[in-house]
């Protein structure tokens, strides 16, 4: 990879053009003129490289994209309106009816909720298989089998996947392979360094960081990319605005201390929870006692601010109350940005379908943001102390 200070300050962008402004313009701008019309009729016939119209190339975002493509070390990056259609689209592009796809049991909830209630109106299959045991891929394949969907790890429970060992099935079966990186960051991961042939991420999280725009990113070699360019992306037209490419841009400069000190407070977050009395289990890849933590170890780089515990007490009400509870942590989805947060999965679904022998139904997602670890773990403290 190049030097990530280079990427983060410098690549892309081409301070002469606008009078050596050190922050890139916004080209608020729909579209292009041309001084004749061979310029015109050229620019016509290549609308991937041409600036025509901002549903295809925008200055702005193509300095986000040139910095993006760099972080995950691939050849190209396209952005979009937000992750889930920097997700819909290349799926699109890349199956037809009578087709197939593989993907992991618990994706990201719109992503399953995209394969079982879209696609399948279209005519193409998905198998959900845990993705923790390679073999689980390569028994679903079937002739018409085009693509392995993976997250690795996911948002919720943190499965992994082994990214290279996938990578080498697929291709030895011509299977494509797509990952939703958006836990890791291509700065704690690089799916497309281990063979895999696309990677995404929600940029509204640590990309942006803020907690301010949505946005998606989706990287991979050139010609794939291309053709989902000048095939359903343009088509679809899921863009990003100018001004959120700008923010997303701002975000990156300081994508790497932000991660850095996220990561930092979060084991130890993580460490002081793995203690406490009140608690059950704390699930962080990075921490010694996650069921896959060597996996993690050797393709992870870091694990970000994302973690989930089970209390000891399995009531909802105590659930709720702890939530409730806190102070410093605000009740609300999403993550990656600067604000701490806590998201109970009791939230997603109806009180009296609560079950407390069901694992997955006790979990409390947290998201560490760049508060001060103490103050976190103080008011932690506070709304675990059992009730008087
Ligand atoms: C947030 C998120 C998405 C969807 O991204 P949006 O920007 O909200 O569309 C997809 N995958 C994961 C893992 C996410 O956390």
């Amino acid at each position: 990879m190049k030097d990530l200070s280079f990427i983060l300050n410098e690549l892309g962008e081409d301070r002469e053009f606008y009078y050596n402004a050190v922050a890139p313009p916004v080209m608020q701008t729909s579209n292009f003129s041309f001084p004749e019309v061979a310029a015109m009729r050229s620019a016509l016939q290549d609308e991937f490289r041409g600036m025509v119209y901002s549903r295809g190339n925008n200055p702005t975002l193509n300095i986000l994209r040139q910095k993006l493509a760099a972080l995950d070390g691939a050849e190209d990056s396209l952005v979009f309106a937000s992750g889930m259609a920097a997700i819909t689209t290349p799926i699109l592009s890349l199956v037809s009816a009578g087709d197939h796809i593989v993907s992991v049991a618990r994706p990201y909830s719109w992503t399953r909720k995209f394969f079982e209630s879209i696609l399948s109106r279209f005519g193409v299959g998905v198998s959900f298989v845990d993705g923790r045991d390679i073999r689980n891929f390569e028994e679903a394949i079937r002739p018409g089998t085009r693509l392995f969907y993976l997250e690795s790890p996911n948002t919720l429970s943190f499965e992994l996947q082994d990214l290279a060992g996938i990578a080498s099935l697929a291709g030895r079966e011509q299977i494509l392979t797509l990952i939703d990186n958006s836990y890791c960051s291509p700065l704690y991961q690089q799916p497309i360094v281990l063979g895999i042939d696309l990677s995404v991420q929600s940029a509204t999280k640590y990309i942006g960081g803020h907690s301010d725009v949505v946005a998606g990113v989706l990287c991979g070699r050139r010609a794939l990319i291309q053709k989902i360019y000048s095939g359903e992306f343009m088509n679809l037209g899921g863009i990003l605005a100018p001004w959120s490419a700008w923010l997303l841009l701002r975000g990156l400069r300081t994508l790497e201390i932000r991660l850095d000190r996220i990561s930092r407070s979060t084991l130890k977050i993580v460490d002081y929870l793995s203690r406490h009395p009140e608690i059950e289990k704390v699930l962080y890849p990075l921490h010694p006692g996650f069921p896959q933590y060597e996996l993690a170890c050797r393709q992870m780089k870091g694990a970000g601010g994302l973690f989930s515990l089970l209390l000891k007490d399995r009531s909802i009400s105590r659930i709720e109350g702890f939530c409730n509870e806190l102070k410093h942590f605000q009740l609300a989805v999403s993550w990656g940005g600067h604000e701490s947060l806590v998201f109970p999965s009791c939230a997603s679904i109806r009180q009296e379908d609560f079950r407390q022998e069901q694992e997955s139904n006790r979990l409390i997602r947290f998201y560490v943001g760049l508060e001060d670890p103490d103050y976190l773990i103080k008011d932690l403290e506070q709304a675990l102390d059992p009730l008087p």
